[in-house]
């Protein structure tokens, strides 16, 4: 499961930042998700509440903030916002859009003890 994964992923990072800061819990994880992600939050919720189990972050809090996506027109030249990931170019109506932000789900802050 993809939301298992990135979890997973975000668990790694929690340890890692443990271990530089030197701090025993984690009270809230501030997630940005990009919105062409294809990520379902409540998923990633559920997910995170599984893996977090009786580790630094049990019983943390999660915060989702949802980031716009970007993408950039090859047929207009414009830098676009685009709400899904095969929307056509709000400008020009074209699909060849490349993607170059929202498609991430990365962790924006935390708030330890
Ligand atoms: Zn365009």
């Amino acid at each position: 499961m993809h939301e298992l994964s990135l979890c997973e992923s975000v668990m790694r990072i929690l340890y890692q930042e443990a271990e530089k800061h030197r701090f025993h819990r984690v009270k809230t994880v501030r997630l940005q998700l990009g919105a062409l992600s294809c990520v379902a939050p409540e998923a990633i919720d559920f997910c995170f509440k599984a893996v977090s189990k009786g580790t630094l972050a049990d019983g943390a809090r999660l915060e989702l903030l949802r980031e716009p996506g970007a993408a950039w027109c090859a047929s207009c030249g414009e830098t676009v916002s685009i709400k899904e990931r095969y929307d056509p170019c709000p400008t020009c109506g074209s699909y060849e859009l490349h993607v170059s932000r929202g498609d991430e789900l990365r962790v924006k802050d935390l708030e330890v003890e």
